[in-house]
């Protein structure tokens, strides 16, 4: 059994710049109000016969919201981005375009690129480990992060 929940209205949210290296009109630094739906399947179980607890999930995917709100989304593992200092400000190039940025205005992720299907990837790894922890009757974690309404990457994480 699946359950749903819905990011606008459980407020699984957050507001975040990120780039696209490379990319016409995404390469340059732009923002997002991103949302994050979430789908968990596995066996209900337990005394309430639950796939798992909607607040349990909920709180996870916030809690990984929180570190990405109001920050600059930047993937430690493209190919395109060359950081040069990661101590201190945050110095990096995109080919001819040298950024420094104070550190704590920024957000490393371990990605490739900071895409909504990268971050989809991201969120539904985490949520899946997290939820791992408390039980195994979790078969898979589908995350959908939308660059706001109407569009969206969907990741499915299943071990
Ligand atoms: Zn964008």
């Amino acid at each position: 059994m699946k359950i749903v929940i819905n990011g606008i209205h459980a407020n699984l949210r957050f507001a975040s710049a990120h780039m696209i290296p490379g990319h016409e009109f995404c390469g340059g630094i732009h923002g997002h109000s991103y949302h994050v739906d979430v789908v968990v399947e596995g066996e209900r179980s337990g005394q309430f016969g639950f796939v798992v607890d909607f607040k349990i999930v909920k709180s996870m995917v916030r809690k990984l919201c929180k570190k990405l709100d109001h920050k600059v989304l930047l993937p430690a593992e493209s190919e395109q981005i060359i950081f040069k200092n990661m101590k201190g400000p945050l110095e990096f190039s995109i080919g001819p375009k040298n950024y420094v940025l104070p550190k704590e205005d920024c957000y490393l992720l371990p990605i490739t690129s900071t895409s909504a299907e990268e971050l989809s990837r991201f969120f539904a790894e985490h949520v899946y480990q997290d939820l791992e922890k408390l039980g195994s009757n979790i078969e898979s974690v589908e995350i959908c992060v939308n660059e706001g309404i109407g569009q969206g990457a969907y990741y499915t994480f299943k071990p």
